[in-house]
């Protein structure tokens, strides 16, 4: 494995495991029991619903960090998977669980 590869390894595996914490604190929050406040609870549906649009999005970016770790074991990582061409190295630091070259990004 490559120095770089190894640089890039090791930011993914970072920006996993945050995520990961995210997601577990999420939890957390979700798992408090609510009060008996009417008003507040209004406020607390509200705020369950973020909480749920978050998890969504903090799972999705677990995901993609996963699939970047195997592509990257696989030493696919950096390749567009739609066309092949390698993804910008600016690009790539941006996004790092980037699958599409700019051109081929939607
Ligand atoms: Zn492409």
């Amino acid at each position: 494995m490559s120095a770089e590869t190894s640089a890039q390894k090791e930011d993914l595996e970072s920006r996993l495991r945050e995520l990961e914490g995210r997601l577990e604190s999420l939890k957390r929050d979700a798992a408090q029991e609510h009060s008996s406040d009417s008003a507040e609870q209004a406020q607390e549906r509200e705020n369950d619903e973020v909480v749920d649009a978050i998890g969504v999005e903090t799972r999705e970016a677990i995901a993609a960090m996963k699939s970047a770790l195997q592509r990257l074991e696989e030493g696919n990582y950096g390749i567009c998977i739609q066309c092949g061409q390698a993804i910008a190295a600016d690009r790539l630091k941006a996004r790092p669980e980037a699958t599409h070259c700019i051109d081929c990004a939607v």
